[in-house]
């Protein structure tokens, strides 16, 4: 990578401040944590800095606490499981900034945990002030919180200005290796499957994929605004009317790159075990809620001729059984195609979660929009303003 990274810093006895995303979900009531996956994909980073004599400072944001402490949005919780799975004690700062915080300031070998960055207005508004008091905690700054990276805020950003040195954590690192690699010179051929609900979502990352890849398997809701754009039937299916157009012009610009689904599961309604059937032409009062059988196997058969795999978004209404079919047998094509493999969004991961398949690709992204950010070729803020090796 060709950005300085933890590896390229001296960091015995020296103060680190490294911004990580724990952003984790909280069952409401008891805050339990549901997933520590994002705990977890911060470990490396953090043993890391631990094994090479550091004190550790570690911040993150945690929900949408809109500028206001909220015991709802505490890490708190995150301090109690870090503390499990490092096996050594993590101190919970009340606050992120302040005389409070300064006086817990860590010694080489400790961990304390801030308080939730977003509890201060000035951590979104990217405020200098408030930039500077977090820098003025630290003698180095690792950004380690890829799923953050697209956001200019003052632990991502703003910060940077002021600390000695900064550089990237190792899942930055991992994730920009992977990101870097299926869309910088991929290897041949390259496929881009991209589902979900709207088109809308994904204009900029259907555009410059389509730069880059040879083919480009459309599923999910989104696959019906280009379908109605050709003038195919489409039923009461989930679409976005004012994006015809669009999809018209995405249609033309990308050629024949872009395949659409041939066959479709449709419903009456969107609930789990509805009755269905799986039809070529949406009949009027029925709605598309999984890629057919057809579309599996012809987009199974482009999968298993790639070298290059990117993939965002379910094909169906995957959270309803049986709509996951189409979304887990792709998990599978793509499991089985030995290509090198990127899954983004947390959709795509669950179906690759469910197919049993997880250890067979090669990278899946903790990053939501800034893994579409990226793959839409728009530069993250929280990389770029990093310096280079
Ligand atoms: P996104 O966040 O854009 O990746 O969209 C994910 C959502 O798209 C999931 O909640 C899916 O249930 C939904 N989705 C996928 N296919 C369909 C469909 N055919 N009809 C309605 N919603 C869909």
């Amino acid at each position: 990578m060709s950005k300085l990274t933890i590896h390229n810093l001296d960091l015995k006895n020296k103060r680190v401040f490294m911004r990580v995303d724990f952003n984790v979900p909280l069952a409401p009531g008891d805050q339990e944590i549901t997933s520590d996956k994002r705990i977890r994909a911060s470990l490396p980073s953090i043993n890391y800095a631990l094994e090479h004599g550091a004190a550790l400072i570690l911040a993150s944001h945690l929900g949408r606490p809109k500028g206001k402490p909220n015991p709802e949005m505490s890490l708190k919780p995150v301090a109690r499981r870090l503390e499990q799975l490092l096996g050594r004690p993590v101190k919970m700062a009340p606050d992120c900034i302040g005389p409070q915080v300064e006086a817990m300031k860590p010694a080489t070998g400790e961990v304390l945990l801030l308080e939730n960055l977003r509890f201060h207005p000035e951590e979104e508004k990217n405020d200098p002030a408030f930039a500077k008091q977090l820098a003025s905690l630290c003698d180095l700054y690792v950004n380690d919180a890829f799923g953050s990276a697209h956001r200019a805020h003052a632990s991502t950003v703003g910060m940077v200005a002021f600390v000695p040195k900064a550089a990237a954590g190792l899942l930055m690192e991992q994730e920009l290796k992977y990101l870097t690699m299926v869309t910088k010179n991929p290897a041949h051929p390259c496929v881009a499957i991209l589902g979900g609900a709207k088109v809308s979502d994904k204009i900029e990352v259907i555009f410059n994929l389509s730069k880059i890849v040879d083919k480009l398997l459309v599923g999910g809701a989104m696959a019906y605004t280009f379908l109605k754009a050709q003038g195919r039937p489409v039923g009461k299916s989930l679409l976005e009317d004012d994006k015809l157009d669009l999809a018209r012009q995405l249609l033309t610009s990308t050629q024949d790159k872009l395949m659409l689904p041939v066959d479709h599961v449709v419903a009456s309604e969107v609930k789990q075990g509805a009755a269905n059937q799986v039809v070529e032409a949406i009949p009027d009062g029925m709605m598309g809620v999984d890629i057919g059988t057809k579309t599996v196997e012809q987009y199974s058969k482009v999968i298993a001729g790639a070298k290059t795999i990117i993939w965002n978004g379910p094909m169906g209404v995957f959270e309803k059984l049986p709509f996951d079919k189409g979304t887990v047998a792709i998990a599978k094509a793509v499991a089985q195609s030995g290509a090198v493999s990127v899954v983004g969004g947390g959709d795509s991961e669950k179906a690759i979660k469910a197919a049993g398949v997880a250890e067979k690709i090669s990278h899946i992204s903790t990053g939501g929009g800034a893994t579409l950010e990226f793959l839409a070729g728009i530069e993250l803020v929280g990389v770029a303003i990093l310096p280079d090796k």
